[in-house]
C-alpha cells in the first residue's frame, strides 16, 4: 500500500486492523523512511529495527488468530530516550550513561508494548533532558524538519521532529518545564503534558521529580488522545501516580462546538517578548474560538512572572540530588579508574567526563542553593513562588474553564543562536513553565506559520488539574476549524526534506 508514512496514527490503526496492509509493512515503510532522512534530521539515538519488526509481527499473528487488537496496535512510535526500555539502549543524550542498557521497562513503555505499539527507537534529547533545542546532547543536535539549520525544540527535539519528518506517527515525550510542548510548537505537532501523576513516572529517568511528566506527542489531537489512553493510569510502582480513572480524552477530541466554554486569555504570557507574528497568530486563533462559541476572557496571573525564577531554584535542586547517582560505581561510564586512585577520585573523574556543560551548571546551582545557609533563601523562596503560582491557577479556573497563551515566545532559532547564552535558552519556557509548577495539564497545538518567517506557531491550552479532556476538546475543536481554512494539515507545508 502506498504512502503509509503520511497516515495519522488513527488511520494507519485502521489500515492494520482491516489488513489493508500488515503491521510489519506499515513498520518497514517507517523505517525505510528512517534511514532516508535521518541522516539529515537525527531524530534518533537509536533505531531498533529487529525488534520493531518482531513487535509488528506479533501484531499481525495476533490479528490472523483473529484476536481483538486495542485501537493503537500496529502503529509506530518513538520512545524519547529517558524512559527506560529493557536491552535498548537508554543514555538520556549523554555520555555518562553511553553503552547502558536497562534491565527492566518503564510502565509507559510496558503500556506501550502491550497496547501492540510498534516502538522503532529511542529518539534524541538535551543531556538529562535539560534544554530547549537538543543542542545539548552529547551525540549531536537534531534538526527541524521546517529548516534543517533550526533546532526542534528541546528538550524532546527527537520526539517532535520524527513526527515532522514523517518517520513516526506517534512519539513520547516528557515535559518537566515545557519539553513536550515547546518542541510541539517549533514543528507543527501536538504535545501534551498530562496532570502531575497522570502518567506514571517508574522508569523515568528523573530530572526534577516533583515537575517531570511523561506525555503524548503526535501530528493530531485525536492521535494524541488515543495515546495518551493508552499511558495514562494508576501504576502502584509510582508513589505519585494518580488513582483516578482516566477519562475519555478520544470523544473530548471529537468536540467541535464550544459554546459555553469560557476561555482565560493570560495577560502575563503574551505582549512584549513575544516574537510579532507569534502574536498574530495567537490573536486570530482566540477569534476562531470565539467563532466555535467560547467566551474569551481576559486573565490575570500575577505570579507568573516569578515562575522562571522559581523554576531555576527548584530544578536545579532537584536534578543535583537525582543525578547524584551517576557516579560510575554502578552504571555507566566509569572514568580514571587506574586501580591506584580512590573511590571520590574517580567518581569526581567519571562525573567530569561524562556530563556535559549545562548539566554541570545545573548540579552546581542546586548545590549552591540547597546548601546550609542558603536553604531557606533560595529553595525555600522558590516553593513559596510555587504556592502562589498554584493559588494564581485556582483562582483563574474559578472564572474559566480553560487558559490559553502562546506556546513559545519566538519561532524555531537557528541551531547554535541561543547556545552560548543560557538564559536566552531558559526563555523559551517562559509561558510553559507554570503549569509544571502547579502540575496542572497543557498542551500545544500548531496554528499556523508566522507571516515574517514561515516557521510554525502553538497555541498553549491549560486545563484544570485532572480535566485533562477539556484541552482535548478545545484542541480538537481548534484543530478541525484550522484544517477547515487551512484545507490540508500544517506539516504538508514543511519542505526541508
Ligand atoms: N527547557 C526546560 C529546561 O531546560 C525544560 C526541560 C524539560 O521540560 N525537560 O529545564
Amino acid at each position: 500500500m502506498a504512502d503509509l508514512i503520511h497516515k495519522t496514527a488513527a488511520e494507519l490503526a485502521a489500515v492494520v486492523a482491516s489488513g489493508e496492509a500488515s503491521a510489519v509493512e506499515v513498520a518497514q515503510a517507517h523505517l525505510n523512511r528512517i534511514g532516508a532522512v535521518d541522516g539529515a534530521v537525527h531524530a534518533f539515538l537509536h533505531v531498533d529495527t529487529d525488534g520493531a519488526l518482531a513487535a509488528a509481527a506479533a501484531v499481525d499473528a495476533k490479528r490472523a488468530a483473529g484476536d481483538k487488537l486495542g485501537p493503537l496496535a500496529g502503529v509506530p512510535l518513538g520512545l524519547k530516550d529517558v524512559m527506560c526500555m529493557k536491552d535498548i539502549p537508554t543514555t538520556c543524550g549523554s555520555k555518562i550513561l553511553e553503552g547502558w542498557r536497562p534491565p527492566y521497562d518503564a510502565t509507559v513503555t510496558a503500556r506501550l508494548k502491550a497496547a501492540g505499539i510498534v516502538i522503532l527507537g529511542k529518539t534524541n534529547m538535551d543531556e538529562f533532558a535539560m534544554g530547549s533545542s537538543t543542542e545539548h546532547s552529547a551525540y549531536g543536535p537534531t534538526h527541524n524538519p521546517w529548516d534543517l539549520e533550526r533546532i526542534p525544540g528541546g528538550s524532546g527535539g527527537g520526539s517532535s521532529a520524527c513526527l515532522a519528518a514523517f518517520e513516526a506517527p506517534l512519539s513520547i515525550g516528557t515535559d518537566t518545564g515545557g519539553s513536550i510542548r515547546q518542541p510541539a510548537a517549533v514543528t507543527a505537532t501536538v504535545g501534551v503534558k498530562p496532570t502531575y501523576g497522570a502518567v506514571s513516572r517508574y522508569g523515568l529517568i528523573a530530572l526534577a521529580s516533583s515537575l517531570d511528566q511523561a506525555g503524548p506527542c503526535a501530528r493530531t489531537v485525536l492521535d494524541a488522545a488515543m495515546l495518551h489512553q493508552v499511558i495514562a493510569g494508576y501504576d502502584p510502582h509510582d508513589s505519585t501516580s494518580l488513582t483516578d480513572p482516566v477519562a475519555d480524552m478520544v470523544s473530548a477530541a471529537g468536540t467541535r462546538d464550544l459554546t459555553g466554554m469560557k476561555i482565560g486569555v493570560v495577560k502575563e504570557l503574551g505582549g512584549e517578548g513575544y516574537q510579532s507574528g507569534v502574536r498574530q497568530r495567537f490573536t486570530e486563533a482566540l477569534e476562531i474560538l470565539s467563532g466555535l462559541g467560547a467566551e474569551i476572557i481576559e486573565v490575570s496571573c500575577p505570579h507568573f512572572d516569578y515562575a522562571l525564577a522559581a523554576y531555576y531554584l527548584i530544578l536545579p535542586s532537584e536534578c543535583s540530588s537525582n543525578l547524584a547517582k551517576f557516579d560510575g560505581m554502578r552504571y555507566g561510564v566509569r572514568a580514571g579508574d587506574d586501580g591506584e586512585s580512590s573511590v571520590e577520585q574517580v567518581m569526581a573523574r567519571t562525573r567530569a567526563a561524562g556530563f556535559g556543560e549545562e548539566v554541570t551548571r545545573r548540579i552546581i546551582l542546586g548545590t549552591y542553593a540547597l546548601s546550609a545557609g542558603y536553604y531557606d533563601a533560595y529553595y525555600g523562596s522558590a516553593q513559596k513562588i510555587r504556592t502562589l503560582i498554584q493559588r494564581d491557577f485556582d483562582d483563574a479556573f474559578a472564572r474559566v474553564d480553560v487558559l490559553v497563551s502562546p506556546t513559545a515566545p519566538t519561532t524555531a532559532f537557528k541551531l547554535g543562536e541561543k547556545l552560548d547564552d543560557p538564559l536566552a535558552m531558559y526563555l523559551n519556557d517562559i509561558a510553559t513553565i507554570p503549569a509544571n509548577l502547579a502540575g496542572t495539564p497543557g498542551m500545544s497545538l500548531p496554528i499556523g506559520l508566522a507571516p515574517e518567517d514561515n516557521l510554525p506557531v502553538g497555541i498553549q491550552i491549560m486545563a484544570p488539574a485532572r480535566k485533562d479532556e477539556r484541552m482535548y476538546a478545545v484542541g480538537g475543536a481548534l484543530e478541525a476549524a484550522l484544517l477547515a481554512r487551512w484545507g490540508a494539515p500544517i506539516l504538508t507545508q514543511a519542505r526541508a526534506l
